[in-house]
């Protein structure tokens, strides 16, 4: 197994990414400083959310905060995501009943909608331009049992009172296909969802929070952490271009966490993932939901549509997850998942009613790096065994309705030194020791089930 790496030098270039701003190569100071109060490992969502919770919270006397990021602004998932905020209200909650209660599962539901509400206010708040459409997201089933499988997850949550899951609606067999547009649906639920363009929001958070005087230095990645803080509890972190000492450190790397804390490795696993632009050389229908096309446990793909019309796809799991090597720990965003362009390139007219003479095809196609947790939840909070340090990674390819208020609850945690108990953020996403050393790997736990023989 190939050892922890560092974000690739080269990657795919993502249709985000491609009219850069003026901070995506940016550093704010020739060289690096000393000593700061707080180091952001990582440039991109999370610091991004981070920096805007903790220069609101601070007040007039903000802490000085450097991020170092290994290559350019939002260059890791954030730039190469399918721009998708999709609050799940029902399904992947409902998994998580048996292992962590009822209560902790309706708290996940309710974080989600409420992210969504979050971002939505801040953008209106701001005015930022970042294409933010709010609409509803429509999950697609194929097969009856599935669909009756998830409508009786959300029947329960709905009975229960979950505020999140109150907004759903389910549509059966009779009238699923012609509600979503999807061929062959055989039921689907709606609820509801954004896009955007995650690039443009993390630059707009950035540009605000440099103005404000945080120091970011891009193409600057961090090669080590010292192993435990100095006599007066601060972190020393190399970087090629010198030290820096800090009295906390965030560890906002995804992906790529374990390169520098051990403790990371297989609990936050690269998993390569692929995404792409479709535009159409015809006329085809206007599509204005987000979709989930769910066709078994492992393999969905979603999609988003964009204001001009054009469409983001991912997934194509169909097409390489049988590989592990091709995605299981497997940090490689410098060349493209092949067999997925042929996947996606008659994507539309294969699934979508009324796109068959729509000429949709790839436009760009990229690969990206997701965090996947052992345990599929997010690792947030202080990091057990070392004192002043802290992480928000492991977003399991799910971090846009969640990442924005775990950011304001680990300010929280920073500014005020309150207890992640306090901070509102989900109960399971908290990182502890027993989290660290448990066993249990989800992420193979279901690839095994689709394709290990069983003996
Ligand atoms: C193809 C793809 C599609 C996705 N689609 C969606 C979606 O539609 N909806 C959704 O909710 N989520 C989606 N995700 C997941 C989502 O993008 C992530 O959850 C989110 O962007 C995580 O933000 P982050 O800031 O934690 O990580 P990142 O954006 O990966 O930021 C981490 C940063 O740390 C930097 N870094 C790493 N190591 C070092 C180091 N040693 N020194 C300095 N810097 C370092 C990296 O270069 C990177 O910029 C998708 C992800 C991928 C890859």
């Amino acid at each position: 197994m190939a050892p922890p790496s560092l974000p690739h030098e080269k990657s795919t270039q993502p249709f985000w990414l491609t009219a850069p701003e003026n901070l995506h190569d940016y550093r704010s100071t020739e060289s690096l400083p000393n000593k700061v109060d707080i180091v952001i490992v990582g440039g991109g969502y999370c610091a991004a959310a981070l920096i805007t919770h903790v220069l609101e919270q601070s007040g007039q006397n903000p802490p000085s905060i450097l991020v170092l990021e290994a290559r350019q602004l939002a260059s890791g998932a954030t730039g190469r995501n399918g721009g998708h905020i999709k609050p799940d209200p029902y399904w992947h909650a409902s998994h998580l009943v048996e292992q962590h209660g009822f209560e902790a599962a309706m708290e996940l539901a309710q974080f989600e909608t409420d992210n969504l509400n979050a971002v939505k206010a801040y953008v209106e708040k701001e005015r930022i331009d970042c294409d933010l459409i709010v609409t509803r997201s429509c999950d697609v089933h194929f097969s009856h049992q599935r669909h009756d499988k998830a409508k009786a997850a959300l029947s329960k949550f709905q009975a229960a009172g979950v505020r999140a899951s109150q907004d759903a609606f389910e549509v059966g067999p009779k009238y699923a296909e012609t509600v979503s547009g999807v061929k062959g649906a055989k039921g689907c639920i709606t609820f509801p969802a954004a896009h955007l363009w995650p690039y443009k929001l993390v630059h707009h958070l950035f540009q605000r929070a440099v103005r404000l005087g945080v120091n970011l230095q891009s193409n600057t990645p961090v090669l080590k952490i010292a192993d435990s803080p100095d006599s007066a509890g601060r972190w020393t972190l190399a970087t090629a271009r010198g030290k820096v000492s800090a009295a906390k450190v965030v560890v906002a790397t995804n992906a790529y966490t374990a390169a520098l804390l051990p403790e990371y490795k297989d609990q936050i696993i690269p998993y390569r993932a692929t995404s792409c632009h479709i535009t159409t050389s015809g006329t085809a229908p206007l599509l204005t939901n987000t979709y989930a096309l769910r066709f078994t446990d492992w393999d969905h793909d979603y999609l988003i549509p964009r204001p001009d019309g054009s469409i983001i796809v991912g997934g194509a799991r169909s097409v390489y997850y049988h590989d592990k090597d091709a995605w299981y720990n497997n940090s490689d965003d410098s060349t493209l998942v092949e067999e997925a362009r042929k996947y996606f390139d008659d994507y539309m007219q294969r699934h979508f009613i009324g796109w068959e003479d729509s000429g949709a095809h790839v436009e760009k196609i990229w690969t990206g790096i997701m965090g996947y947790s052992r345990d599929r939840l997010p690792r947030v909070g202080p990091i057990p065994g070392r004192q002043g340090m802290f992480i928000m990674a492991g977003w399991t390819g799910h971090g846009m309705p969640q990442i924005f208020l775990s950011a304001k609850g680990m300010a929280s945690m920073i500014v005020d030194g309150i207890s992640f108990r306090e901070t509102g953020i989900p109960r399971i996403f908290e990182e502890t020791q027993d989290r660290l050393t448990d066993a249990r790997n989800k992420v193979l736990e279901t690839w095994e089930a689709a394709f290990q023989p069983k003996l």
